[in-house]
């Protein structure tokens, strides 16, 4: 990249670790990095309903957690970010909340660029999380296209109160503990909610599905996608076209609200052909670690777990991220995933330790002399 390129930025700032996202993975690895001195800068997108980005991540927009260690009784989601936040100023993050719009990893340091800085970077920590994905089909892009905002939503926390969805009959399309999460808080609103599920059983966990099918104002309709979202601009949805995925008929439920809750997709658009991901996107870590294919490049939280995605494991790897960073910083021996360490300059040594790759990006074969 050419220094000249971002002539419009501002600033330029230079950092010894950057993390990108404040999420619990984001926060925690901005906790540990600022306990070790190394000033971090935490960049994360600005809140945006159209783009439904919302620093602090997914926990603000759930309602009570359970699961979250040290919370006997249950915290909200946004508070515990809160919390998070604040520990992470308390040890002197510095954040930044500005949209990314290219990253050069192809050496270092690394170069971000945001509308107003350039920020060079000698470790980056990506933990920018996963956001809603979408069903594609007609009536549920953005409003005026669809009724995306005027009765389509992917977030029951966030709009869920909104006075349009009050006693009014609301479906919520997915069958795991989203869809169940979302489908319960949504009954203190509406009149009556409507679960509709693609299989005859919930991938949900069995507490969730209990407390669901306990609900007298849940009702589950199974084998069944919906098609079409059917609506007017002027009344907003007034239904779905649904599809059985048994016996391929199709009949129309009449509703007032669609929400979508079908899973996340990793936001990781920004280093493809870049960073090593899986088919979905998801970013590889090297196992054990949160090594990236980019010595110095580390990744944690749901950007690269597709598997766990729980606050308390993004958090934990949010840990290991930062413990990562400062260990490539001080060119500490890095734990391998056989469980031996190996002292590596700044060099990265691919789990088969057939590989390693050099500062400079450059891979060798690490063969005997
Ligand atoms: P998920 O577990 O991946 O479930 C997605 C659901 O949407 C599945 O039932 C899936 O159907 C359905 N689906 C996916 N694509 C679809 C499509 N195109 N059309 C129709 N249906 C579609 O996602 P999630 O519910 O968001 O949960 C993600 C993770 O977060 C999980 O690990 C979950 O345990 C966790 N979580 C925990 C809590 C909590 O503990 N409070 C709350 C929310 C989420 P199939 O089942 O047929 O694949």
């Amino acid at each position: 990249m050419e220094g000249d390129q971002y002539s419009l930025a501002k600033q330029e700032l230079r950092r010894q670790v950057v993390i990108i996202g404040s999420g619990p993975a984001g926060l925690t690895a901005a906790i540990y990095t600022g306990r070790a001195n190394l000033n971090p800068l935490l960049i994360d997108a600005p809140a945006d309903a159209e783009k439904q980005t919302t620093p602090g991540g997914q926990l603000m927009i759930t309602t009570e957690v359970e699961n979250y260690p040290g919370f006997s009784q249950g915290v909200q989601g946004p508070d515990l970010m809160v919390e998070f936040r604040k520990q992470a100023e308390r040890f002197g993050t510095e954040f930044l909340e500005e949209w990314i719009t290219q990253v050069d990893l192809s050496e270092r340091p690394f170069t971000l660029v945001t509308d107003n800085s350039i920020i060079k970077a000698e470790t980056l920590i990506i933990a920018s999380g996963a956001s809603a994905k979408w069903l594609g089909v007609p009536g549920e892009a953005k409003t005026p296209k669809g009724f995306g905002g005027n009765g389509v939503s992917a977030c029951a926390t966030c709009d869920g109160p909104l006075p349009a969805f009050r006693n009014k009959r609301l479906v919520v399309v997915g069958g795991g503990d989203t869809a169940m999460e979302e489908a319960t808080f949504l009954t203190r609103y509406a009149s009556r909610v409507y679960v509709v599920h693609r299989r005859d059983k919930l991938r949900a966990s069995k507490i969730m599905q209990e407390k669901a099918f306990r609900n007298e104002k849940i009702e589950f309709i199974w084998d069944a996608e919906v098609a079409e979202i059917l609506g007017t601009q002027e009344h907003g949805v007034t239904g779905v076209r649904i599809r059985n995925t048994v016996d391929e008929e199709h009949f129309t439920l009449d509703c007032e609200g669609v929400f979508i809750a079908i899973g996340h997709k990793p936001n990781t658009d920004l280093f493809k052909g870049q960073l090593e991901m899986d088919e979905v996107g998801y970013i590889k870590t090297s196992h054990r670690t949160t090594a990236t294919n980019i010595p110095g490049v580390f990744a944690c939280g749901d950007v690269q777990d597709s598997v766990y995605r729980q606050a308390v494991t993004a958090a934990g790897t949010g840990c290991m991220a930062a413990l990562d960073a400062e260990r490539f910083l001080d060119h500490l021996p890095v734990a391998m995933p056989t469980g031996e360490e190996v002292t590596i300059e700044g060099e990265h040594i691919s789990p088969d330790h057939l590989k390693i790759t050099l500062p400079s990006g450059e891979v060798v074969l690490n063969q005997p002399e």
